[in-house]
């Protein structure tokens, strides 16, 4: 609230008035001339009055009231903060050296008085001209404000806002390194062991190195990816890894049409696509898995290993005929197990990697899909 009031200047003009009025009328009752020239000057003053006013400003928001009386006119006017095009001293009138300002508000092509005597010292002054800079620039910076001071003033009305919950569909194609042969696994689904399909090592993939590999993975995908757009990384890290990884709604591998989720008949953890009536596996991920995957509820299309158009080439069926290293004998393999002994001279037989997989061809790289839900960070990025 800012209020000029002519008070003083008012009662200074008025007492001088009246004094010269006063001696004109008894004191200098014999000098026309006197009289004549102080009728003048109380003339003066009276015409200076009309420039005297009253402003009374408020702010009621969304409006800056603006209050204004003066001897001859009287109005009020209700100003959006964001009309104020400017608030500066104009100059009406120079006379020796001695400069008399007033302080004029623009709205609009109007100038509206704020103070008809700008001295720029007086704190009221200060404070009006502070204020009103302060004010919203636009009328959705003051929208926002008063949204702001409604929830602040009505708890009750705006209960927490809930957080903007994205539902995502992401999917992953990954692939490591064994560690000891360096030959390519497979890792088509959440699982914390592998065993490589060429040497047969039993490969760690705990919860930890899990976490390494997808730590920045929902983000990306929920914030950075469009529909049906990814990335490929390569991570040295525990398992030389190779991931890509989108976004994407789950489809039938077969027909490519998009899996309707509320609706495919969903039977022993497959789901099955009416169209062509192929099926993929549907699970829900173990809880270790949840809480590196942004709490995930659906994985599609993990393992599949038992389908053969999953494996790199044909399985080689029926026994083959092997040479005992030790003692030279013919032997017949059948695949089922990898250390078997020699019938002849009861050495020990390993089945080497190249022939290992001929019978076990290993599981290709496949596509699964990860259904989950994505809180974007409403915390402001320091990007
Ligand atoms: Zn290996
Ligand atoms: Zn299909
Ligand atoms: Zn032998």
């Amino acid at each position: 609230m800012y209020h000029h009031s002519p008070r003083r200047s008012l009662l200074i003009s008025g007492v001088i008035i009246a004094v010269m009025v006063a001696a004109g009328l008894f004191l200098f009752r014999d000098v026309p001339m006197l009289r004549f020239i102080m009728g003048l000057f109380s003339l003066g003053l009276l015409i200076n009055l009309r420039r005297e006013c009253s402003v009374r400003i408020w702010v009621n928001w969304p409006y800056i009231v603006y209050e204004y009386h003066s001897i001859f006119r009287h109005f009020r006017e209700y100003i959006e903060p964001w009309r104020i095009s400017g608030l500066n001293p104009d100059i009406v009138s120079m006379w020796r050296g001695n400069i008399s300002e007033r302080l004029v508000m623009e709205v609009g092509d109007r100038e509206l008085v704020v103070s008809p005597f700008y001295s720029g010292y007086d704190p009221g002054e200060n404070l009006i001209v502070e204020t009103l800079r302060s004010l919203p620039g636009s009328r959705q910076q003051a929208e926002e404000k008063l949204a702001e001071e409604h929830r602040i003033d009505h708890p009750e009305e705006h209960p927490e806002e809930e957080p903007e919950v994205v539902e995502v569909w992401g999917f992953l194609e990954m692939g490591i390194q064994c560690p000891r042969c360096e030959g390519p696994v497979a890792v088509n689904g959440p699982y914390t062991a592998l065993v490589c399909p060429h040497c047969s090592a039993g490969i760690d993939m705990q919860p930890s190195i899990w976490a390494d590999l997808l730590e920045d993975v929902p983000q990306e995908i929920a914030e950075d990816c469009e529909e049906g757009y990814g990335g490929k990384s390569t991570i040295w890290g525990t398992y030389n890894t190779e991931l890509f990884y989108g976004r994407m709604k789950p489809y039938c591998e077969e027909c490519k049409r998009d899996y309707d989720l509320e609706n495919d008949p969903v039977k022993d953890g497959r789901i099955t696509c009416p169209d062509c009536g192929s099926t993929r596996s549907l699970q829900v991920p173990p809880e270790w898995w949840k809480s590196i995957f942004s709490d995930a509820s659906m994985i599609i299309g993990a393992g599949e290993s038992s389908d053969e158009s999953n494996l790199e080439g044909d399985p080689l069926k029926g026994p083959v005929v092997f040479t005992c290293t030790k003692c030279g004998a013919a032997v017949k393999l059948d695949g089922s197990s990898r250390d078997l002994k020699c019938e002849h001279c009861d050495g020990e037989i390993h089945i080497p990697d190249d022939l290992w997989l001929r019978f076990h061809p290993a599981v290709k790289k496949k596509r699964w899909f990860v259904g989950y839900r994505w809180v974007p960070d409403t915390e402001e990025d320091d990007e």
